[in-house]
């Protein structure tokens, strides 16, 4: 349960919890990694930031000569004005209509270059992230096994989609924010300062401490919010496993349990959720007394000088729409910049992700390229050492020494965790042998085209899982580009062809979440299948038949064994029943190898799998027989 809430929901990809990046050099850095992306794009962006800058200089004047409509207003009929600046009145702006004119000229200008640059950033950006998720999700798969054992399911999935989307606002919104407000900040600021240097001065020493005191302020709540948030989802974690574990609830009456459980959760979320509005509620009130205080203070003093004859009417107004202006910009840069930090932590993480060496694997070639009839299908494991490279103190195998010759069966048998599985896991090198090697035709797995010999060889795991399409699509699988007929022959081969012709679509059907649930037992026979149309020279079979009862077992079994035919096969088979027939039996123990031999010499030394098989005969198989497999469908237990 704590399993599926860990691996099932994209919490990942809540914005607040986002990496940041501080703003430093190393923070910086992360743009210059991302820059192979951006290569294609530095005309595009170039262009998208000279005409965001012209958007703000536009938009600082469009400001300015709202400021001098007001002056022109206030002394109507007189159609003059003369500010004192020169650049505005070069431009001969001088009566209202003309003034309106000149503002809505620009205003249009502004709006065709604002959608042009969106449009022109738009196209950019998505061609970048097209380029960024392919790529990621092509650097998850190369990596090895290790990595996603050492990674959860919601982390990757975050990646790809949580990360990506930050970049992108980071290369559009933000980039363009940061410019647009620091033009703003710094050019607004000069203004300011000649239409008023004393006025700008008494703005300046009220009015940021107001704003400085308001985004301490807004963290504080921001905190509080997010407080919130976790004690929601840790709510929801208690319903999502109620609900999951509905069965167990409802069998051990534990619905007043659960219920207790979350009441003390939403009675928190009630509490932090008041405390916030409590908080708030004293922002509301600060606000309102310091900034609309400072606020007072500087119109004061203007209207002061404006009647004192120290500052004109037309100098007046523009300071004033000025300095909200400017006051908007520093507002609002702190959440860009907290935004370009998220941005830059998307960066690192990606870019860590896409510059990890993964396995050497050929991404371009089919599969069907990649076959060379020199290939003969031997297996040696050589003084295998083994621990997993994310687990090093637990030594899995020791000192196995194994050899397998083509077209011959080998079946390994012992305990669960013995280490059987992690045994056959380094045949297509999905891990590196810790210390000897395991050799595939005399060449070590490591020096193989990995590619090619993985196309080599079929895997039937004990737990089969099934992509959410068809049926068909599920056995093809094992060779993409097979023929119908092909995909036919191989469900027959493997068993399956009765149950999927009961199913009113056949082939067609559809699996997985949006269709039907097949059962172990099924879903064993399509990986059986799977195995039969990839037609490898090297067979695995970890518990291929664990799922099947006694019967179904029997005539899959037939069908393995004439899979096997020809071809090098590791088994690895609980009921030992299974094995008889192997060319080898070997006998795994705590990871090193105790026995080995054919089936009727090792009874005959009535050591440790004479044992086992003992000890089967006694437990194993008159509870089989009684209890059919529950995992299997009822077309199994009727031909039982
Ligand atoms: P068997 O197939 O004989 O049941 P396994 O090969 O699955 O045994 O497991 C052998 C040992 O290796 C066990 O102790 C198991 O916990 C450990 N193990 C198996 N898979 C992994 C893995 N992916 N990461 C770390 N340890 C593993």
């Amino acid at each position: 349960m704590a399993r599926s809430s860990r691996n099932g929901t994209p919490n990942g990809a809540e914005p607040g919890e986002r990496k940041k990046k501080k703003l430093n050099r190393e923070g910086l850095r992360q743009l210059r990694r991302i820059t192979p992306y951006l290569a294609p794009f530095k005309w595009g962006m170039s262009l998208g930031i000279f005409l965001i800058t012209v958007g703000s200089v536009l938009t600082l004047l469009v400001t300015r000569l709202w400021g001098r409509l007001g002056g022109v207003g206030l002394v109507p009929g007189m159609g003059e004005a003369s500010s004192g600046d020169s650049y505005i009145d070069r431009l001969g702006l001088d009566t209202p209509m003309a003034i309106g004119l000149g503002i809505g000229t620009i205003l249009v200008v502004q709006a065709a270059l604002g959608f042009f640059r969106i449009w022109l950033f738009g196209d950019m950006t998505t061609r970048l992230l097209k380029n960024l998720r392919g790529d990621t999700f092509a650097a998850i798969l190369k990596q090895p096994m290790t990595f996603f054992d050492t990674r959860r399911v919601g982390e990757l999935n975050s990646r790809i989609a949580a990360d990506i989307t930050t970049i992108r606002e980071t290369f559009t919104v933000v980039m363009a924010e940061l410019i647009r407000q620091t033009i703003i900040i710094v050019g607004g600021l000069t203004a300011l300062v000649f239409f008023s240097p004393r006025l700008t001065l008494l703005m300046l020493v009220t009015l940021p401490l107001g704003m400085l005191a308001t985004m301490a302020f807004g963290r504080f709540i921001r905190k509080l919010a997010k407080q919130t948030q976790e004690e929601v989802s840790l709510s929801n974690v208690i319903v999502s496993e109620t609900l999951t574990g509905i069965e167990s609830v409802k069998g051990f009456a534990r619905e007043a349990f659960e219920i207790g459980r979350y009441q003390i959760r939403i009675e928190e979320i009630r509490r932090i959720a008041l405390k916030t509005a409590l908080w708030k509620g004293g922002f509301v009130s600060f606000i309102i007394v310091v900034i609309f205080g400072a606020i007072t203070v500087v119109l004061l003093e203007g209207a002061r000088m404006l009647q004192s004859g120290d500052l004109d009417a037309e100098h007046f107004f523009s300071f004033l729409l000025m300095t909200g202006l400017v006051a908007g910009s520093l507002g609002g840069i702190a959440n860009v910049i907290s935004n370009l930090q998220s941005g830059l932590g998307a960066i690192e993480e990606v870019m860590d992700l896409l510059e990890r060496p993964g396995e050497h694997l050929r991404l371009e070639a089919g599969s069907s390229a990649l076959r060379d009839d020199t290939f003969r299908g031997e297996i040696q494991w050589e003084n295998v050492n083994f621990h997993y490279p994310h687990k090093d103190d637990v030594q899995v195998l020791h000192e196995i020494n194994l050899r397998i010759e083509a077209g011959r069966t080998v079946a390994l048998v012992g305990g669960s965790g013995a280490g059987k599985s992690t045994l056959a896991s380094l045949i297509p090198a999905l891990y590196p042998a810790s210390s000897g090697a395991v050799k595939v035709d005399g060449i070590s797995v490591q020096n193989h085209d990995l590619t090619a010999l993985r196309s080599r060889i079929a895997m039937v795991p004990q737990e089969v899982i099934l992509f959410g399409g068809s049926i068909k699509e599920n056995i093809s699988y094992g060779r993409l580009g097979a023929s119908d007929a092909e995909v036919e022959q191989a469900a027959r081969d493997a068993a399956a062809y009765e149950f999927i012709c009961d199913f009113p679509k056949g082939f067609d059907t559809l699996v997985g979440e949006r269709g039907v649930q097949l059962s172990g037992g099924q879903r064993q026979r399509i990986a059986i299948a799977r195995a039969f149309l990839a037609r490898p020279d090297i067979l695995i079979l970890d518990e291929a038949t664990s799922a099947l009862d006694a019967v179904s077992e029997h005539e899959v079994q037939e069908s393995l064994t004439r899979l096997m035919q020809g071809r090098t096969s590791l088994i690895i088979a609980h009921r030992l029943s299974t094995v008889r027939g192997a060319d080898e039996i070997v006998v795994l123990e705590n990871g090193r190898i105790v026995e080995q031999g054919r089936h009727e010499d090792l009874m005959a030394r009535s050591g440790r799998y004479a044992e086992l098989v003992e000890h089967q005969l006694q437990n194993d198989e008159p509870s089989e027989r009684a209890e059919p497999n529950k995992g299997d469908e009822p077309n199994d237990e009727k031909l039982a």
